[in-house]
């Protein structure tokens, strides 16, 4: 049987951390066995589903690159079909109406509560079966009382629940809307689910659905449930140690190559390789090598990662993502300057984020009339304008536009002024940049292209000169 995995997330909030590795490890354990990846979407909380959160969860799949091959299913559309296999549940004997008010099943657990029992409910709608019309009644799965659940899971070993442990839990609410765990197993054994990889959240959920699934004759799945993801200072992760959705990684400069990499370490390593390309990743992962012990988030690691990724990525994937940052700054780099893939060999060495790239690449393509100040005050002086003028007449006879020869002019330009290479270049790079930053000059004045060099070096003499210095 071909292996079929999910990724199932409520859409109730954005794809956080947490979700993305669920849906990174389900589609590597697909992609590694051959098998199928679905992407369902389980919406059936009407009041915290929200449109913007699909549009969130799929924005993300997408900039990750975590294609499916099945989905997305929606299970709002698959309502008759729950309705169905309740009716059947019910029908065979396996479920059962239960008449309690919610008043009854409070006090019943205040009263467990109080005697220091597991709340649970008692069984007292299980046989007496007698229909009572026009009461409110919701559908309860009528849970084996004997025997055990097995469970194997990948991850966590065996773990057994005795059945008596189980209540009989309800499928249906007294609106007639199937409940969370009803709905799961349908999906799971309707879509063929072989292996089903979730948050540790859900372990306690699962003899539960087993049970259910066996009531139904059906399959059961192979379960791995993930460990969960902490924080820097240990604590569950959460927005407060910047637990944000995934899209936010994007705006914040990071390449999804190199968040995915991040994450695929978030429990699982192999050895103490650090950084995977994908085709390693597919190869290598091994869900049964997944930790037991919860991970930790940890920012300064995944920019370091990212650094690695923007280093050593080709420089066209680079640019593809810097275009992205370029555009938020009002820049089409296609008609307004250098190459993109330029400004990545140039910039990747300093860059440890495409933020950091982009903000420091605006001045290639747009002219400014201001200068940093702490850079102006240091390297623009009385006379720095006649220095600035003999490499603009210089530059202005070069031929041919090109970083060696670029050089060789201010090479020549600090010997016949008598100055040290710095004190022309420096300015010079002020001039022409705006700040006291940027690649080695020759590379600078080559992607600023002759026009910018020129017209900025006049308007930094014209700046000194009306500034008096
Ligand atoms: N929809 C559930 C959630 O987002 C996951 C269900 C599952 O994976 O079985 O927590």
């Amino acid at each position: 049987m071909t292996m079929k995995t999910r990724f199932a997330p409520s859409p109730t909030g954005l794809l956080h951390i947490g979700g993305a590795r669920t849906a990174l490890f389900s589609w590597l354990h697909a992609k590694k066995n051959n098998g199928t990846f679905v992407l369902r979407i389980e919406d059936t909380d009407l009041e915290r589903s929200t449109p913007e959160s699909v549009a969130a969860i799929l924005e993300g799949m997408q900039w990750l690159g975590l294609d499916y091959d099945e989905g997305p299913y929606y299970q709002t559309q698959r309502f008759d079909r729950y309705e169905e296999i309740i009716q059947q549940l019910l029908d065979q004997g396996d479920a059962y109406y239960c008449y309690c008010s919610k008043e009854e099943i409070d006090a019943l657990r205040e009263q467990q509560m109080a005697n220091k029992e597991k709340p649970r409910y008692n069984g007292k709608c299980r046989d007496s079966a007698a229909e009572q019309e026009g009461m409110n009644r919701v559908v309860r799965f009528r849970n084996p009382e004997a025997g055990e659940v097995v469970l194997d899971d990948l991850v966590k070993g065996k773990i057994v629940v005795a059945n008596k442990e189980l209540d009989d839990l309800i499928i249906a609410r007294t609106d007639g809307s199937p409940t969370y765990n009803l709905t799961v197993v349908v999906d799971d054994m309707d879509m063929g689910i072989t292996d089903v990889i979730r948050g540790d959240d859900h372990v306690n959920n699962t003899p539960r659905q087993m049970n259910i699934l066996k009531a139904l004759d059906a399959e059961l799945p192979r379960y791995a449930h993930l460990p969960m993801i902490l924080g820097d200072d240990g604590a569950r992760l959460s927005k407060r140690h910047g637990a944000v959705g995934v899209m936010q990684f994007r705006d914040d400069g990071y390449l999804p190559e190199a968040l995915l990499n991040y994450i695929v370490r978030l429990g699982w390593s192999y050895g103490d390789q650090e950084v995977f390309t994908l085709e390693q990743m597919i190869e290598l992962f091994d869900i049964s090598k997944v930790n037991v012990s919860a991970s930790a988030f940890n920012t300064e690691k995944l920019t370091w990662l990212n650094h690695q990724y923007i280093m050593n990525s080709e420089p066209e994937l680079v640019a593809e993502h810097l275009e992205w940052h370029m555009q938020q700054r009002g820049i089409d780099a296609a008609t307004q300057g250098p190459a993109l893939v330029d400004i990545v060999i140039a910039q990747r060495e300093r860059s440890k984020t495409l933020v950091e790239m982009a903000d420091a690449s605006v001045y290639f393509y747009q002219d400014f009339n201001e200068y940093d100040e702490k850079a102006a005050k240091k390297n623009f002086k009385q006379g720095t304008d006649e220095v600035l003028q003999a490499l603009l007449d210089a530059f202005k006879s070069v031929s041919e536009w090109q970083g060696s020869d670029l050089h060789d002019i201010v090479l020549q330009t600090a010997e016949q002024l008598e100055l040290k290479l710095g004190k022309v270049a420096q300015p010079l790079r002020v001039a022409v940049c705006g700040t006291g930053m940027s690649p080695s000059i020759d590379v600078t004045l080559a992607l600023l292209g002759r026009d910018k060099t020129l017209s900025r070096i006049q308007q930094a003499i014209d700046y000194i000169k009306e500034n008096k210095y």
